[in-house]
């Protein structure tokens, strides 16, 4: 009679409970395949079934070439396509409370937390704000690397982003995001304005999507300082899986945990959750002339090979295993100490 591996068997019961990603830009290729329906179910669904995926950061992204007449637009559009192809799936719940991703869990959901990268689609009205509050956004970053009416973001170098903290409107933004119980997301916000953020708000402090300056040093990832400064607010930082190195070949499974050792060692294990911010299927669509512009406006991303979608989760709780991590340890990372940020603010 032949036994199942034990390794496996451990993996299924660490995944129990369900694996949380706080960054995966699913709206946007939602959008990109507006033309179509069902892309959850048939493109989605099975790789978050493998990973047993159970919380979903969705992120609202808007392209260049929609700014700065369009930004709205798409950020309604692509929220449009996520309530639609969720009302068309007995699978995915969109969910606005703690209480409510607990329900979807209990019910063998996959919930879908809608997040903001970039606070574009709002242009430089706040009571927009509100209206996206309305229609479930949970989690906003105010930039990604370029600036906007928020403020800056890092450079995908090693020096050189802009050095001034967020503007007015960037900090009216924050107050109303903790005043509504929005989670602010320090992920790509430059340095200013990393530190103008956590001075400003009290709640536990979040980057959804990172990885460490010290094993990829550009402004766009973040510093020993930085991971101390949210490990002391009890804060969660989302370990990023297309970072972990400038160089292809250590861009690997084993990095990405070099990654979560070290903000372990800076601030506890309570502090390391996962932001997977999975790409490379949008990657792989495009054309080689976009493929290079994203080269030349951020990097080239090293696409860690058994860490690329959402069926790949299991690949890292076995490598945290062989790690040596503990079983508690390994449940706050996949999911327990971003539960906490949501019962806390949501
Ligand atoms: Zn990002």
């Amino acid at each position: 009679m032949s036994r199942r591996d034990p390794i496996e068997e451990r993996i299924d019961r660490l995944h129990f409970g369900g694996v949380i990603d706080m960054h995966f830009d699913l709206p946007m290729d939602l959008y990109g395949k507006r033309e179509r329906g069902d892309v959850l179910e048939t493109e989605f669904l099975p790789e978050f079934e493998a990973g047993n995926i159970s919380v979903v950061g969705a992120a609202i992204y808007i392209e260049d070439q929609y700014l700065p007449q369009n930004g709205l637009r798409v950020a309604l559009d692509q929220i449009a396509r996520l309530y639609a192809e969720t009302a068309a799936s007995e699978r995915f719940a969109i969910c606005k409370t703690y209480r409510e991703i607990q329900q979807a869990r209990e019910t063998g959901m996959i919930a879908f937390l809608i997040t903001m990268e970039g606070i574009e689609p709002l242009g430089t009205d706040l009571s927009q704000l509100r209206v996206f509050y309305e229609l479930g956004v949970r989690l906003i970053g105010l930039t990604h690397a370029r600036t906007n009416a928020a403020g800056h973001g890092g450079l995908f170098a090693a020096t050189g982003s802009p050095s001034e903290g967020l503007t007015e409107f960037g900090r009216q933004v924050v107050r109303e995001c903790q005043a509504l119980g929005v989670i602010v997301d320090l992920a790509h916000i430059n340095q200013a304005g990393f530190e103008e953020i956590l001075a400003t708000t009290t709640k536990p402090p979040i980057v959804s999507h990172t990885n460490v300056r010290r094993y990829y040093d550009i402004d766009r990832n973040i510093s020993d300082e930085q991971i101390k400064m949210i490990g002391e607010r009890r804060g969660v930082i989302g370990i990023n899986s297309i970072l972990v190195s400038p160089r292809e070949d250590e861009s690997t499974l084993d990095h990405y945990v070099d990654h979560i050792e070290h903000v372990a060692e800076l601030t506890g294990i309570d502090s390391v959750g996962i932001g997977f911010d999975f790409f490379e299927f949008i990657y792989r669509q495009w054309p080689e002339s976009k493929q290079k512009e994203l080269a030349a406006k951020f990097t080239t991303p090293h696409f860690i090979p058994d860490l690329t979608n959402h069926s790949h989760a299991r690949n890292l709780t076995c490598r945290l295993i062989e790690r040596g991590f503990s079983d508690v340890d390994i449940e706050k990372i996949l999911r327990g100490n971003w539960l906490r940020i949501f019962e806390e603010i949501l």
